[in-house]
């Protein structure tokens, strides 16, 4: 296209933006939450337990006093089987596994990890390892307790191995690394076994390096007969003769509620008694009808599998009209490309260089709230401004076509006038 023909496109394209930015919208993509549908799939669990009117665990101790500071019996084999591991290697928290990953790095800054030669807060600094774009909240936790972050690109195998190894092999003071390994957020992709297996055979200045294996969306999948499988990094770790490396962290945020689920972590029974020992002092328990509430309407990982299905077939649709819709609009042109999930709850939008913010701003300007272009990245620096997250699972298909139509119309905008400038 010439000059002038792209001088042309942008006002016949700018016309149609501003007739959509007339019919004043307001249209939200910011954050992976699901829509209420998902929601009221799980609205039975809080009739279970009154029904039968039985509140007590399987060894017959009340659910609604206290007890149990590390979860219910049933809760642990539960989630043990869910996870791959005995349930001495699962603790179960509160209601979410982002406050548990806080959780335990704040324990380390202040007591130290296990093997640590002194808390992490006595160190000089603290690093952590950051793939990105990866999770914002990841990144907001760093931030806040003054740990710095050092981003290392993503592949579709997930983050780049021979960058990260030779990073935490050069310096003590790299501590941990944060992985999202099965449909990572934003990315949607999962780590292939090469990668899982580096993983575990990685050579880390520091002693007490730690994993932090946020598996958020391990059952999550879009397609239950095409889907990722991640291998199983506490098993990895062991047999490389580093058990004591990964902490893994899930919750059913995405699976019954978010903010009323239930939070895991599972680890080696060695960082099992740690992380145990430095929370006895902060709870007597967490919530534990909650708990049996979950082991009442599941019952079993079966059990989750089949209810997931079901979370798959609305999500599948919006998915695939968000994929129908890019591909329509801005397939082909050269000016964008993104992410085809299996599974999770984004999808990874790329524009040109330098022209995500400017998107960001066409889109708010036309009712449609995306996730603040540089989030995804540490200290919220996307050093290309490209990337978007595109949260679909939220609105309903009606509004999320007219969100995509913005997202897209803003996207050639913001390339021709890059262009033109
Ligand atoms: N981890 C990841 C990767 C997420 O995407 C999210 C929510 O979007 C969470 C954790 C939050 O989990 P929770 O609700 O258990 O704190």
């Amino acid at each position: 296209m010439g000059l002038r023909e792209a001088a042309a496109e942008l006002s016949s394209l700018r016309a149609a933006y501003r007739e959509a930015a007339a019919k004043g919208l307001s249209l939200d993509m910011s954050r992976g939450k699901p829509c209420s549908e998902q929601l009221a799939l799980s609205m039975e669990m809080y009739d279970v337990l009154r029904e039968e009117g039985d509140y007590f665990s399987e060894d017959g101790s009340d659910c609604r006093n206290y007890g149990f500071f590390d979860g219910l019996p049933e809760a642990k084999r539960l989630f043990g089987e869910l996870l791959g591991v005995g349930e001495d290697q699962i603790f179960i928290g509160g209601n979410s596994s982002l406050n548990l990953m806080y959780d335990v790095i704040a324990k380390y800054l202040l007591k130290g990890a296990l093997g640590s030669e002194r808390p992490w807060g006595k160190e000089k600094k603290v690093k952590f390892l950051c793939p990105a774009p990866g999770y914002d909240r990841h990144f907001g936790i760093c931030e806040a307790l003054d740990i710095e972050m050092i981003p290392v690109a993503m592949t579709p195998q997930g983050p780049d191995m021979d960058r990260l190894e030779a990073l935490a092999a050069a310096d003590p003071l790299i501590k941990g690394v944060w992985c999202v390994p099965q449909y990572q957020n934003p990315e949607g992709t999962s780590f292939s076994d090469e990668t899982v297996r580096r993983f575990a055979a990685m050579k880390p200045a520091a002693k007490d390096f730690t994993i932090f294996w946020d598996n958020a969306y391990m059952v999550h999948d879009l397609y239950p007969d095409r889907r990722d499988r991640v291998l199983d990094i506490l098993r990895c770790c062991e047999e490389a003769g580093c058990p004591d490396r990964p902490i893994v962290f899930a919750s059913t945020s995405k699976i019954s509620f978010p903010g009323a689920g239930v939070a895991v972590i599972a680890a080696s029974r060695a960082n099992m008694a740690r992380i145990k020992a430095l929370t006895v002092p902060q709870t007597i328990g967490f919530d534990k009808i909650n708990q049996l509430r979950h082991v009442r309407f599941f019952g079993s990982a079966q059990g989750i599998a089949e209810h997931m299905k079901k979370h798959a077939d609305i999500l599948r649709p919006k998915f695939e009209l968000v994929e129908q819709m890019l591909q329509q609009e801005l397939g082909g042109l050269g000016i964008a490309c993104w992410t085809k999930p299996l599974g999770g709850y984004f999808i990874s939008f790329y524009t040109e260089p330098g022209c995500a913010k400017r998107v960001e701003q066409l889109c708010q300007e036309a009712g449609v709230k995306l996730t603040p272009v540089g989030a995804t990245y540490p200290y919220g620096k996307d050093p290309d401004d490209a990337n978007i997250r595109i949260a679909p699972t939220y609105p309903p298909l009606e509004e999320l076509a007219s969100a995509i139509s913005i997202l897209c119309l803003a996207t050639r905008i913001a390339s021709l006038e890059k262009r033109l400038e």
